[in-house]
C-alpha cells in the first residue's frame, strides 16, 4: 500500500486516515440514522432490502456484517432469517455502541456477536461465513484491496459477498444535479441536523474518490472472487456488487 491516501479530496498520510474517519463517525454516531433518512429521502432503507434480496441467504446461516454502524443490515437479516447468527463489526466504538443499544432495544441482540474490528484486519478464521455484507463502509477504508482480500479469506468457498456503496451515476445530466445536491445541500443538512458540516462534506468528497462500478468490480475479482456482478440503483448513485 502507498504511504499516501485520500481523506475526501485531501491527500493524507495513510497512517492518519483511519483516525480522521474515526473522528467523522464519532461526531455523527448519535444522529447517524436520522441523517441517512434525511439525505437519501429514506431510500437507504430500500437499498438495504435489495441487498438482502441478493444474498441468497437461507436459515441457519453465519453472516459477517462489516462496518455495521447502527446495525441496519443485521436487523433486516434477522427479521427475515431469525435463525441466522450475525457477527456485527465496526472499527468505531461510538457507532458500534449505537448498534448494540439498538439490538438490545429492538430485540435482536440474541442473534448477534459484536466486535470492534477493522474490515482490513478481520479477527476471524478462514472459511467461516456463508455471507459477508458491507454497507457504505468500504469507501472509508485506508486499504480497500486489503479489505476485500480479508472478506475473501473469511468467506466459505461457496459464500457470497455483497457490497452496498455509493457509486457513479450513469447519466451525465443527472450526475450534475447529484453533484450540486452533494456539495451544496448535504453539508448544509449536516450543519442543520448534527451541527457538523465538515463530516458531511467528507461524505460527499469520499463518494467522488471511491472507485466507480467497473473499477470496483475489477478490484473484487483481483481479490480472488468469482462471478462479480453489480446492480445500479438510482441511476448508479448507489451500486450493489455481488460476488462468489
Ligand atoms: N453499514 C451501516 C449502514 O449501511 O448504515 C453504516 C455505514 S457508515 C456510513 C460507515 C461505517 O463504516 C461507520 O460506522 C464507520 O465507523 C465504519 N468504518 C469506517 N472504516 C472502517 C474500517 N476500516 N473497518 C470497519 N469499519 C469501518
Amino acid at each position: 500500500m502507498s504511504d499516501k491516501t485520500h481523506f475526501g479530496f485531501e491527500e493524507v498520510n495513510a497512517v492518519d486516515k483511519s483516525k480522521k474517519v474515526g473522528n467523522v463517525f464519532h461526531s455523527v454516531a448519535e444522529e447517524y440514522d436520522l441523517m441517512n433518512d434525511v439525505m437519501s429521502f429514506g431510500m437507504h432503507r430500500l437499498w438495504k432490502r435489495m441487498l438482502l434480496e441478493l444474498s441468497g441467504l437461507t436459515e441457519n446461516s453465519t453472516v459477517l456484517d462489516i462496518a455495521s454502524g447502527t446495525a441496519d443490515i443485521p436487523k433486516l437479516i434477522i427479521e427475515k432469517f431469525p435463525s441466522s447468527e450475525i457477527h456485527v463489526t465496526d472499527i468505531n466504538e461510538s457507532m458500534l455502541m449505537v448498534g448494540k443499544e439498538r439490538a438490545i432495544n429492538e430485540n435482536f441482540y440474541q442473534n448477534c456477536s459484536f466486535a470492534l474490528a477493522s474490515g482490513e484486519v478481520l479477527p476471524y478464521q478462514d472459511n467461516t461465513f456463508d455471507l459477508v455484507t458491507i454497507g457504505f463502509g468500504l469507501r472509508n477504508f485506508t486499504d480497500k484491496q486489503a479489505g476485500l482480500m480479508e472478506m475473501k479469506r473469511v468467506l466459505k468457498s461457496n459464500g457470497i459477498l455483497l457490497i452496498l456503496e455509493f457509486s457513479k451515476p450513469t447519466n451525465s445530466i443527472f450526475s450534475k444535479i447529484y453533484d450540486w445536491y452533494s456539495f451544496n445541500i448535504i453539508p448544509k443538512l449536516g450543519g442543520l441536523f448534527v451541527n457538523d458540516e465538515d463530516s458531511y462534506r467528507y461524505l460527499a468528497e469520499s463518494i467522488r474518490m471511491h472507485p466507480a462500478q467497473e473499477e470496483l468490480k475489477a478490484m473484487v475479482l483481483d481479490a480472488g472472487f468469482e462471478e462479480c456482478k453489480f446492480y445500479n440503483l438510482v441511476n448508479g448513485v448507489v451500486a450493489i456488487h455481488q460476488a462468489k
